[in-house]
């Protein structure tokens, strides 16, 4: 008797990869020595940042940073129409993965007819950057200061107390947000790292983070959270 009539079996349908790329895990590291995956690819959330657990399906705001394959590039729009939070490397012309034979742990691990396997994977060993950044250098230097200058929690927390009405929040983030905006800027000006390393440098900008919070536009990104 065939069994396999009965078997659940991913269809490939591309439904998991258009909610957003993996959080990589330290068995990723290779994928990261081999090329596979680039600092270009990637992307920071950073701790205190509001983010939607697709696995928990709640919202829910980080207490430890992770690092995730980035969205798909592109601008919001009709061209981007239900792919806003799409994973880089999903093709959606042909729905398919364009590093299928090397995808993540925890796309291996996804089954969404059963998923079991990646409840037991996503909060497991997660990579931060100071697994992939070596932390004796000037560049960790310089992520750390970010982090210290600049944390994701004091910018969301007064980013809901402006929302709430209060004025005194709101000037303390715009000018931590326009500060933290002005610092990427003289990063990219000075440094010969391709912008699209700022995203796992340093996250994505305070004014992105917070948007969702403010209810304000996303700047021209899509990238709201
Ligand atoms: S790496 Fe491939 S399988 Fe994983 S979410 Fe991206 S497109 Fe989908």
């Amino acid at each position: 008797m065939d069994t396999r009539k009965n078997t659940p079996a991913c269809l490939r349908c591309g439904a998991c990869c258009l909610r957003g790329g993996p959080a990589l895990h330290q068995e990723d590291l290779p994928l990261l020595a081999a090329g596979t995956l680039a600092r270009a690819h990637l992307l920071t959330l950073r701790a205190g940042e509001p983010v939607f657990e697709n696995v928990a399906q709640v919202m829910t705001t980080l207490h430890s940073e992770l690092v995730k394959v980035a969205w798909l590039p592109g601008e919001p729009g009709a061209a981007n129409q239900g792919k806003a939070f799409a994973c880089r490397f999903y093709a959606p012309e042909e729905s398919a993965c364009l590093i299928h034979e090397t995808r993540p742990a925890e796309c291996r691990a996804l089954f969404c007819q059963d998923t079991a396997a990646i409840e037991a994977l996503y909060a497991r060993d997660r990579l931060t950057r100071a697994h992939i950044v070596d932390t004796r250098g000037s560049l960790w230097e310089i992520v750390s200061f970010h982090e210290e200058s600049f944390p994701a929690a004091t910018a969301t927390a007064l980013a809901r107390a402006s929302a709430r009405g209060d004025r005194i929040a709101a000037r303390e983030f715009e000018a931590l947000a326009d500060a933290e905006r002005r610092f990427r800027e003289a990063f990219a000006a000075r440094t010969a790292l391709p912008p699209q390393e700022l995203e796992f440098y340093f996250g994505r900008s305070l004014a992105q983070v917070c948007a969702p919070l403010l209810g304000t536009p996303s700047l021209g990104e899509k990238k709201s959270g």
